[in-house]
């Protein structure tokens, strides 16, 4: 393999390399990724909010039912000693008759009470559960695109040191100078450092070749490599 030649692959193959590299850092996995795991994110402290509310009402209800209960318990008390004989005034006895029965509607009260949050509490409680589902979605969706980065990214780790061990291979013959040429103007020119000198495409290079440049370079002989007059690309003649 000529000189020339083995730049031009080496050329190739850096393209190849660049582009796997390009590839491997915007894998669409890592954005949905990280778009998933923002969801999550947000899920989560929504779910912490409801949580909070959820709890808090059901803090009120749970002392509301203690507070009916134990209203229950001292007219259940009273109840006991009406009837157990330890009240003798007729007068003391219509006193705590009617103590039993205020007693009594005021437990009934707070469990209208209670039961008013109990119902402001379900869709919370069912919102919650809804919000759980979700969130085991988002996790297994998570590692499923985690398997599927890390798949990629091996792939292409692979395919890419294969081209870098191929690309090594090949430069091995080129000068080192011309290797180093070559660097620098791939940072300007990127893919198109060197062209192949090609008479029936203006010369070949992006920036078509004048009429007298074309002509010159029609008459040289193959295995020139020079820069180009116009855009100071190297161009490489063959035949
Ligand atoms: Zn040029």
């Amino acid at each position: 393999m000529s000189e020339l030649q083995a730049l031009l692959d080496v050329q190739r193959l850096d393209n190849t390399i660049d582009q796997l590299r390009f590839k491997h850092d915007n894998l669409a996995e890592r954005a949905s990724i990280a778009e998933t795991k923002d969801e999550l994110v947000s899920l989560n402290a929504g779910a912490a909010e409801s949580e909070q509310i959820r709890d808090n009402l059901r803090r009120q209800e749970r002392d509301l039912e203690a507070q009916a209960s134990d209203f229950r318990e001292r007219a259940q008390d009273f109840d006991g000693k009406l009837y157990g004989g330890a009240i003798t005034s007729p007068k003391e006895a219509t006193v705590m008759t009617e103590e039993i029965k205020s007693l009594r509607a005021k437990a009934t009260d707070l469990d209208d009470q209670a039961l008013e949050l109990m119902v402001e509490i379900e869709p919370l409680d069912e919102a919650l559960v809804q919000t759980e589902a979700k969130r085991g979605e988002h996790e297994a969706k998570i590692a499923t695109l985690e398997a599927d980065l890390a798949n990629n990214e091996g792939e292409l780790e692979t395919e890419l040191a294969k081209t870098e061990a191929e690309r090594a291979t090949i430069a091995e013959p080129v000068d080192d100078d011309l290797l180093e040429q070559y660097r620098k103007l791939r940072i300007t020119y990127g893919p198109r450092a060197i062209v192949k000198f090609d008479p029936n495409k203006d010369g070949g290079c992006p920036v078509a070749m004048s009429a007298v440049e074309l002509d010159r370079w029609k008459h040289l002989p193959a295995g020139t490599l020079e820069h180009c007059v116009d855009c100071g690309r190297l161009v490489a003649k063959f035949d």
